[in-house]
């Protein structure tokens, strides 16, 4: 599973991958939209590539949001859900808060386009009160990501698996 690895390394590499494709030939996708899909592309191929033989399938986290997507990463016995936020300054249309069922034993990627600002700090205010944990962070000019963990994450989520 991609977050057993180390968490620097992982966000380094999804902070390479975006900052590389986030002016290629976009027609209409916000930043925000464009940093969560090349999250989830890097994420996944990162995954596919380190343990293969699991299955790492993506999808809208809610049908009207292209902000907002899901991995779910299943490599048996667990299967594990992953929740990618993209963000951007200027761009503060929608919430910052995970699925309510599934909070404990989700992963969530945060990426901002921009720099840190007051909007990205009081989302993060909202993960830590539904009880996730920030375990690493990385900042450039141009992106700020970080990742979260709830605290049944690594024990994957039977709901989640029995949907496969
Ligand atoms: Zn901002
Ligand atoms: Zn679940």
């Amino acid at each position: 599973m991609a977050f057993s690895a180390s968490h620097a390394e992982i966000l380094g590499r999804l902070e390479q991958a975006v900052i590389a494709h986030l002016e290629d030939g976009w027609v209409a996708e916000p930043h925000a939209a464009r940093v969560a899909l090349l999250v989830r592309d890097e994420l996944r191929r990162w995954t596919q590539t380190t343990y293969p033989g699991c299955t790492a399938e993506g999808a809208a986290l809610d049908p009207g949001s292209r902000r907002r997507l899901s991995l779910t990463i299943h490599s048996a016995p667990v299967t594990h859900r992953v929740e990618v936020w993209g963000l951007a300054c200027g761009d503060e249309k929608e919430p910052l808060v995970p699925d309510g069922g599934h909070v404990a034993h989700s992963w969530v990627v945060v990426a901002h386009h921009g720099e840190r600002c007051r909007n990205l700090e009081a989302r993060e205010a909202k993960l830590k009160g539904a009880g996730l944990k920030r375990l690493d962070a990385r900042e450039s000019p141009r992106l700020s990501l970080s990742l979260w963990m709830g605290a049944a994450a690594p024990d994957g989520c039977p709901a989640c698996l029995a949907q496969q």
